[in-house]
């Protein structure tokens, strides 16, 4: 695992109104933290290939290249004082060979960390945090040897690139074994993985952690119903015991003091049925399951992210009113839009994508309410999001 270098993390030149703050990524992420950036008066620059992204049609410039073009990336860097990225598969190497040009104030190493599903448990697991049981597995033989360990059920994770489920499968019995193994005998090879044990969690939450490489306030835990591996919805507050809240609250400080964090760290958790908080993983970056921060809370996570790289000072958010978060995914556009005017308790978020398709991330809809179990029952009998009924 990288260590952490001095030069990383730590205090964060402070930035003033006017200068420019670079994005890697154009997607919806890139676009609220431009929104949030514009009201403070920043000005934003954006490397995504596609153009007019999301991002752009809020942002000052585009550099329209791929995010791992070094040659954008470099004039991304000479046209802006900081870079900040909205997704963890930016290449370190390249954002470390610009700082010269521009500053970074989160650092590689948190990139490095997040990069890898072995750096990240064994980060966590050194600042005393529990996660799944793991081993790192690099073939067949190995496989075997961390299943005699672990045992079913686990789940076998590429190390690097996964997403939304993506290059992960849950092992059950001898049979799933068989299955992995006849797909690496058709060519598939065994790429660097980790073998995590299953845990039988009550449910999944997430809290958010901010930083400006100095001081860290936490975001209100939160639960997270994922359905066909994509987050459906999120419940602002989660509820838990004090105990879990507690522990949520300060796992999350600890990493965050840990990569003397500057920007915003989303930490998806388990809560087990025992009521043990575990860490699933981390996103170095504004996260889905934080979006209802824009109208539940008295400042947002895309404002905290900026505010970190800034290097200004951070006030522990305060949960204004309970919320639920429905995503909006390429089959839900019509039917929701159908109904727009008949909810005006919905705070519609669109995307503005060119492209809407299945399963892609369109826009979200937030509700504030004294009563989610009342809310999330209104949203889901809207039928707008009956695809993705539970079986
Ligand atoms: P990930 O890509 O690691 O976020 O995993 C996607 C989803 O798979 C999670 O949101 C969980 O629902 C499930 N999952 C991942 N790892 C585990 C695990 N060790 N035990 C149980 N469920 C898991």
């Amino acid at each position: 695992m990288p260590s952490l270098s001095e030069e990383t993390g730590g205090r964060v030149e402070r930035l003033m109104p006017g200068a420019t703050i670079g994005i890697i990524g154009g997607g919806q992420l890139g676009r609220m933290m431009a929104l949030s950036a514009r009201y403070m008066g920043f000005r934003i620059g954006v490397l995504d290939p596609t153009p007019d992204c999301p991002t752009a049609q809020v942002a000052d410039f585009q550099i329209t290249a791929e995010y791992d073009d070094i040659n954008a990336i470099r004039e991304l860097a000479e046209r802006s004082d900081v870079l900040t990225y909205e997704f963890e598969n930016v290449d370190a190497d390249a954002i470390d060979q610009v700082r010269a040009l521009a500053a970074a104030p989160q650092g590689t190493d948190l990139l490095r960390v997040t990069q890898d599903r072995v750096n990240e448990k064994r980060f966590i697991n050194d600042h005393g945090t529990e996660t799944a049981p793991w081993k790192a597995v690099n073939s067949f033989e190995e496989l075997d040897a961390a299943l005699d360990e672990i045992h079913y059920p686990a789940v076998l994770k590429t190390r690097s690139g996964g997403y939304d489920g993506h290059g992960q499968t849950v092992l059950r019995s001898d049979a799933d074994l068989e299955r992995v193994r006849a797909r690496g005998d058709r060519g598939g090879g065994f790429p660097p993985s980790i073998l995590e044990g299953f845990v039988d969690f009550a449910f999944e939450a997430s809290i958010l952690v901010a930083g400006n490489g100095e001081d860290y306030v936490t975001f209100p835990i939160v639960r997270n119903e994922h359905r066909n591996n994509i987050l459906h919805m999120t419940i602002a507050p989660a509820e838990v015991s004090d105990e879990v809240a507690h522990e949520a609250h300060a796992l999350a400080l600890r990493l965050a003091e840990g990569f003397r964090l500057a920007g915003i760290l989303a930490i998806e958790l388990f809560v087990t049925k025992d009521g043990r908080v575990v860490v699933n993983e981390l996103a170095p970056r504004p996260h889905n399951s934080g979006h209802y921060t824009i109208e539940a809370c008295s400042f947002d996570q895309f404002d905290a992210h900026i505010r970190g790289i800034a290097g200004w000072p951070l006030e522990q958010p305060q949960l204004l009113k309970p919320a639920v978060m429905v995503n909006v995914l390429g089959q839900h556009v019509a039917p929701t839009r159908a109904l727009i005017a008949d909810h005006p308790e919905w705070n519609v978020h669109d995307y503005c994508k060119a492209e809407v398709r299945h399963d892609r991330k369109m826009g979200h809809i937030t509700v504030l309410t004294d009563d989610t179990a009342e809310t999330v029952a209104g949203l889901e009998s809207t039928g707008c999001w009956n695809d993705l009924k539970k079986a």
